[in-house]
């Protein structure tokens, strides 16, 4: 399953008619990476619970391509997180992006699951060895972890609990990755960790969500994309640059594989793909 070749889409639910349309579009371009899963994301609190399940099964029924729901446990139930896997498994989804997920503004009580590692044990108890579990992996570390050492050793537990291969969030930094699969593999912490990648559209917004997940834009990037303005062309075709070095360090560098977060759009990723040499222009 995780072959040189494991590439990945990452998609949200849209909310509107027009926005599925879009990713329908997407997802349909994107099989020209030949993926080996498409993956859909979970609201904070299971906020899109129902527009992720449609998604994901209309992936399953109609892309061709396996598809991988995430799934958060905060402010979960046993019984809801069981409910929803036992749906998943009648539709015949074997792979599931298990992560813990954030508080949602407001709330308080973290529920019956507080960390990642919680919910993959949760799930091998309930599921045995079902579900292919992917779990979120962090090069540059948790923005909550009191330090790398400890930041470490829960991306550990999470592995020791079961699971399968990691997905990282997106970094810009190939040494950053390098060092955290060596560190890992020192703590014999053999899964295959898949790089998050994340094209550059919007700087505005990339720096208040990389701010927000503890994602680092390194200053040359960040300076380079601030004097561009709004200048759009000039962003993409710096971003696309910037990325397809990253994406091409890293496949040399041994990465088992690349997982795009395609904001349901598939241009940048299949302009990545084509420099990249991963699909035929
Ligand atoms: P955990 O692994 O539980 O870690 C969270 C923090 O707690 C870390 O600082 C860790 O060091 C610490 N920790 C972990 N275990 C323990 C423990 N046992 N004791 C003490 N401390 C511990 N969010 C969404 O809401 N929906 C999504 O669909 C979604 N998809 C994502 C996909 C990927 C690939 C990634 C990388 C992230 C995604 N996120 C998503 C964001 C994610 O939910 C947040 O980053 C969240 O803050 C942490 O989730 P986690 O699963 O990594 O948590």
């Amino acid at each position: 399953m995780n072959s040189p070749t494991n590439f990945s889409c990452e998609f949200f639910p849209p909310v509107t008619a027009e926005g599925l349309g879009k990713l329908q579009a997407a997802r349909q371009q994107l099989l020209a990476l030949r993926p080996a899963y498409f993956s859909v994301t979970y609201g904070a609190g299971g906020s899109t619970r129902d527009r992720t399940v449609e998604i994901v099964l209309d992936t399953q029924a109609h892309s061709g391509v396996p598809a991988a729901p995430h799934l958060t446990c905060i402010a979960a139930t046993r019984d809801s997180i069981r409910e929803l896997l036992n749906h998943y498994k009648a539709h015949g989804i074997r792979r599931i992006v298990a992560l813990r997920g954030d508080m949602p503004s407001g709330m308080r009580d973290p529920g019956e699951f507080r960390y990642a590692n919680e919910l993959v044990s949760f799930i091998r108890a309930e599921f045995g060895d079902y579900f292919y579990l992917e779990v979120a992996a962090y090069p540059e570390y948790h923005p909550q972890a009191p330090s790398p050492e400890k930041d470490l050793e829960n991306f550990q537990r999470k592995v020791e609990a079961g699971a399968s291969s990691a997905i990282t969030q997106y970094f810009y930094n190939p040494d950053a990755y390098f060092r955290f699969v060596d560190r890992c593999a020192g703590l014999g912490i053999n899964l295959p960790i898949v790089p998050g990648i994340m094209p550059i559209t919007n700087f505005t917004q990339l720096a208040r969500f990389s701010d927000a997940c503890g994602a680092e834009i390194p200053r040359w990037i960040r300076k380079t994309l601030e004097s561009f303005g709004d200048d759009r062309e000039a962003i993409r075709a710096f971003g696309l640059d910037v990325v397809s070095e990253l994406c091409r360090k890293l496949l040399e560098g041994g990465a088992p594989g690349l997982h795009f977060y395609t904001m349901n759009q598939a241009g940048l990723i299949l302009t990545l793909g084509e420099r990249l040499g991963l699909i035929a222009r």
